[in-house]
């Protein structure tokens, strides 16, 4: 074992507390990452806020980018060196899911509680979503990262590990997207900004953002929306047929979690529409929908994690995209912190104004 920095959670809707914790060498299919950088996303959170259980104390953090500083003796082809962006995405492969194409939803259990971490006095320490990222290293399977350029930022990078694959993947894997297709995007946040760049890589005709602010929606044009529409309207499918010319849309990507845009979503459809719903809200929480009406108009609602990436198929993709100037990603970064500044980088991220704060971690 050795001894590392971590923000850990001791208590949920607690500030994280910077400690020394106790990290395992990796394990045959396992690698040793030493981060560069790690994003706070939404379902950082979430968890922390305990809005969907699980053990404490737990080290959360799952959007990553970092070195591998050592290997177990099956992990692939991958090396000590090899620049990678680590996920959450802990695919055993060979199950049902794993094996017809969804490696999102692996069945295949990961017992987080007894994984690579430990306290510093030896005791139980959750590796939250299989990552455990708000560290200085971690102890993932090989299958869970991606190679990246040696020359590509690490703090860039690390946005794909699952803000960008969210939002792209939703848009072009869970929604299907085809060229001339019109699109709404529910929520200009870190994974809608991506939904609508996947919308407009897709080849969408005519992209709505809804979102509650004006700075929203504005932002949301710098993506590639062609309209927006302001949320806390009455009836704001009107504003968006109108916008896509009398008609509701092909697909609606749902990418917040707030419940009223689970009950809304389906009145933005057109007749053989989808509604992906990519937010993750808070465990319990209920929508509610009218089936008649999906029924008669041979509508869909459908549920995305991830983006249903396979990532090792799309992440390369998505840095060539990058590299082609047809992905921003500088752009989504609104502030830089240290590990010691997690819990305000965490306050300014609830606040709703960041797009994506990132903790960039010191090397010595
Ligand atoms: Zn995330
Ligand atoms: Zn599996």
């Amino acid at each position: 074992m050795q001894t590392i920095k971590a923000a850990v959670c001791r208590a949920f809707g607690e500030p994280l507390v910077i400690e020394d914790i106790q990290i395992a060498p990796p394990k045959s299919d396992e690698v040793e990452v030493t981060l560069d950088a790690v994003a706070i996303c939404h379902s950082d959170i979430s968890f922390a806020g305990g809005a969907w259980g699980g053990h404490l104390p737990a080290v959360y953090g799952h959007e990553a980018a970092g070195i591998i500083t050592a290997v177990g003796d099956s992990a692939g082809e991958f090396q000590v060196g090899d620049p990678v962006v680590v996920t959450l995405i802990r695919a055993c492969g060979s199950c049902p899911s794993c094996a017809g194409g969804k490696p999102t939803v692996c069945e295949t259990p990961y017992d987080k509680v007894n994984g690579p971490l430990r306290t510093a006095d030896g005791g139980p320490l959750e590796q939250a979503m299989a990552c455990g990222a708000f560290a200085e290293k971690v102890v993932v399977s090989h299958r869970q990262i991606v190679k990246i350029p040696q020359s590509m930022p690490k703090d860039v990078a690390s946005l794909l590990s699952c803000g960008v694959i969210t939002g792209v993947g939703a848009a072009v894997n869970a929604a299907g997207l085809r060229p001339g297709q019109d699109v709404v995007v529910i929520g200009a946040g870190g994974v809608g900004l991506n939904a609508i760049q996947g919308a407009r890589i897709a080849g969408a005709r005519r992209i709505v953002a809804v979102d509650m602010t004006e700075e929203k929606l504005t932002i949301a044009k710098e993506f590639g929306a062609t309209h927006g529409v302001l949320a806390d309207q009455k009836a704001p499918w009107k504003a968006a047929y109108k916008a896509l010319g009398g008609r509701g849309a092909d697909a609606v990507l749902i990418t917040v979690g707030a419940i009223p845009a689970y009950d809304q979503a389906p009145r933005y459809l057109g007749p053989g529409g989808k509604a992906v719903m990519i937010g993750m809200p808070h465990s319990g929480d209920m929508a509610s929908y009218e089936p008649v009406v999906l029924a008669a108009l041979g509508q869909g609602l459908i549920g995305s994690k991830m983006g249903d990436v396979v990532i090792q198929r799309d992440i390369p993709w998505m840095i060539d995209l990058y590299d082609q100037g047809r992905l921003k990603l500088d752009e989504l970064i609104s502030g830089r912190w240290t590990l010691s500044q997690i819990n305000e980088a965490i306050e300014d991220t609830k606040t709703g104004s960041a797009k994506r704060n990132v903790i960039v971690f010191d090397r010595d």
